[in-house]
């Protein structure tokens, strides 16, 4: 299962999450079949990019008739492992990491935040949402015991380095790091930054170099 889907490109694969979220939709609202136009309109990315990203899991739509969308959504469920549930644990309980502890990806039914961790004492033995906050002194020994795969990083930089570097003792498969800090893992831990600030301007550049034309 791993093999078959290390063949798909790798920016194929970023694709997946967002058509497996609107096929859901789809499936949910009783249709049967989608045509890639129609898909496209939805998550935004060209047809032809469908096309190409859809023959990839043998997925071949007919001229007229499009996609079927329970078979797309059975091959997105096993590639994604949607059926395996990820157990993520959030560190740094700030303004960010709470507003994830109470969103907590619920509509992603194969990811949880199982735990977070914070140094501050007053946090630490109180629960957002149900998940239970620990000291960091415990990290190693609850990421251990929960089984954690994945940490979502939201602490402040200068702290991001250092936790990366115990992450990577652990058996933890991936960081999604929000904080600023670009940081060093070992070849064995997948990591995803995500500067929102960088994010925020980039967006206010494209929008004054590259206005959006008046449709
Ligand atoms: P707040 O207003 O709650 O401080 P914030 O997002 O502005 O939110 P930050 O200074 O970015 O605060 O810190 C985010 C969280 O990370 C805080 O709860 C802080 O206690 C925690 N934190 C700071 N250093 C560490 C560390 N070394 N390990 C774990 N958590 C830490």
């Amino acid at each position: 299962m791993a093999s078959e889907s290390m063949k798909i490109p790798q920016a194929t694969a970023k694709r997946l999450p967002l058509y497996y979220r609107f096929l859901k939709n789809l499936h949910a609202s009783g249709k049967q079949r989608v045509s890639s136009a129609e898909l496209s309109d939805a998550v935004k990315v060209d047809s032809a990019t469908i096309r190409r990203d859809f023959s990839y899991f043998g997925a071949l739509g007919k001229k007229g008739y499009g996609y079927n969308v329970n078979y797309l959504l059975s091959f997105f469920r096993k590639t994604l492992d949607q059926d395996e549930l990820i157990k993520v644990a959030l560190i740094g309980v700030g303004n960010l990491g709470t507003a994830f502890l109470n969103y907590n990806f619920l509509k992603n039914n194969n990811t949880k935040i199982e735990v977070a961790f914070d140094v501050d004492e007053g946090k630490v033995g109180t629960h957002i949402s149900d998940v239970p906050i620990f000291h960091m002194n415990d990290l190693e020994k609850v990421i251990q015991d929960q089984q954690i795969q994945v940490v979502i990083l939201t602490v402040p930089a200068p702290a991001a380095q250092s936790i990366a570097d115990r992450i990577a003792q652990s058996h933890v498969k991936g960081i999604l790091n929000f904080t600023p800090a670009r940081l060093s893992v070992p070849p064995t831990i997948r990591i995803h930054h995500i500067d929102l600030a960088v994010e925020l301007q980039s967006l206010i550049y494209f929008l004054k170099h590259y206005p959006a034309e008046n449709d």
